[in-house]
């Protein structure tokens, strides 16, 4: 679900006029809906619930510590790859205990860190990692616990920059060799040999691969509880959220539905709830588009309108330093007027940013409704790598981040300063 909807011709976040909203914060801001996060969350956790199942957030999506709160306070794990994740999801309130650590290339410090906090399990990610884990803990003198992340080789048939369980990706250890891997990081002293991982890709709109790589895994899975006493299967995140056709229906006729099919708790968990069961051993859920992504969207302002003999650009004070997804994966995002329009008749339109470079765009040739310099539109399903993504590029602030809840509004993050972008730099004598 979601909750963004046009209210007496005006968008609404839950009870919030988004017009009203933008006077105060200004232009541009992220806005995120409290309900619809939570309805993810508590959704997935009932649509899993005959498995003995641990929701670890995968924190990269979102990660105000706003957000995370919230989701510890349901009792969230979370999913973390670096040693600020983990900094955060303390700060946020969550529980380190119910904390899995991923990612390519763990440092000394990062290591170290998430053996003081007592996390429930680094998910390794090659041989040398495994070893150098094994020799940190080794000079603590802990034992770290691990699970080892395999690359099942299947094709996620998403974007390329977003597959990651296929052989030719940097991601998670060979299906081919993996049996071994576990034999010598179960012979390591300090290395307590804990679970099983995978993660194949993001914004999977089908079940197919999930289903092909779970099929795949589960008979590993087993064997290796019954050699190592390993207590739990991560099968990662990646769920897919719709970016098209994301307003309530009824409203908005005028942008092209692409008929996307969106991926359903339902369908998920019917496929693969019995798939796991037999198992009998934890099941860890890494989502983290699937939670936030449409729970936000990004409001931006038109500043002027630039009519060219092909095109026609609209452009806006936001740029692809605050939501850089067009940019990097061509990713798709629904937009619409704040206020709704009167008329359905449309006009195809880029709407560009004011940054200097060519892909600092968030649509091209779209048909939109007549929209003019000072109106504002909303970038949809903004939620997920939105804001997380954001960088100072072109010395330009980091945007405000609201939560609505309800009739209320809780800027969780004010717009950045210009104090604040240049505090850390020293000019030396
Ligand atoms: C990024 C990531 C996730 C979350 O992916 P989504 O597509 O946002 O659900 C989960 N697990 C790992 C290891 C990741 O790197």
């Amino acid at each position: 679900m979601h909750s963004f909807e046009y209210k007496g011709g005006v968008l609404h976040c839950e009870g919030v006029n988004l017009d009203e909203l933008v006077n105060e914060t200004g232009s541009p801001v992220y806005v995120y809906s409290k309900a619809t996060i939570l309805d993810h969350y508590r959704r997935l956790s009932a649509g899993m619930s005959e498995l003995d199942c641990l929701i670890c957030y995968a924190t990269k999506a979102n990660s105000n510590l706003a957000i995370l709160n919230l989701l510890a306070k349901e009792g969230s794990g979370f999913d973390i790859v670096s040693g600020g994740e983990l900094y955060r999801v303390e700060k946020a309130g969550g529980d380190p205990g119910k904390c899995t650590f991923a990612g390519v290339g763990k440092t000394r410090e990062e290591i170290e860190m998430a053996l003081d906090a007592g996390i429930l399990s680094f998910n390794a990610e090659s041989e040398a990692e495994v070893e150098f884990i094994n020799q940190v803990a080794g000079e603590k003198g802990v034992i770290a616990p691990i699970a080892l992340r395999v690359n099942p080789n299947v094709d996620a048939k998403t974007h390329k920059y977003i597959s990651t369980g296929k052989s030719e990706n940097k991601f998670g250890i060979d299906f081919s060799i993996i049996r071994e891997a576990y034999e010598r990081a179960s012979k390591l002293p300090h290395i307590k040999v804990q679970g099983l991982q995978m993660h194949i890709g993001s914004q999977l709109t089908s079940i197919g691969p999930f289903e092909e790589a779970v099929k795949k895994v589960v008979p590993l899975v087993e064997e290796l509880k019954e050699r190592y006493g390993i207590e739990f299967f991560s099968i990662g995140g990646g769920m897919g959220i719709v970016y098209t056709d994301s307003l309530a229906s009824g409203v908005g006729q005028w942008w092209d539905k692409k008929e996307e099919k969106p991926l359903t708790i339902e369908e998920y968990a019917s496929t693969l709830v019995p798939l796991l069961k037999p198992l009998d051993l934890k099941i860890i859920l890494e989502p983290g588009r699937f939670m936030v992504g449409n729970a936000g969207i990004m409001i931006t302002e038109v500043l002027y309108e630039k009519r060219g003999s092909a095109k026609t650009f609209k452009i806006v004070d936001a740029g692809m330093n605050d939501l850089i997804r067009p940019a990097l994966y061509e990713g798709h995002h629904d937009i619409v007027p704040v206020k709704e329009p009167s008329s359905f008749a449309t006009e195809p339109v880029d709407i560009v940013g004011p940054v200097c470079e060519s892909g600092d765009f968030f649509a091209q040739n779209r048909e939109l409704p007549e929209i003019q310099a000072g109106d504002r539109i909303a970038i949809l399903s903004a939620g997920a790598y939105g804001f997380v993504m954001a960088s100072n590029y072109n010395t330009r602030r980091f945007p405000p981040e609201v939560l609505v809840d309800g009739e209320k509004s809780h800027i969780i993050r004010p717009r950045q300063s210009y104090e604040d972008l240049v505090s850390a730099e020293v000019i030396p004598d």
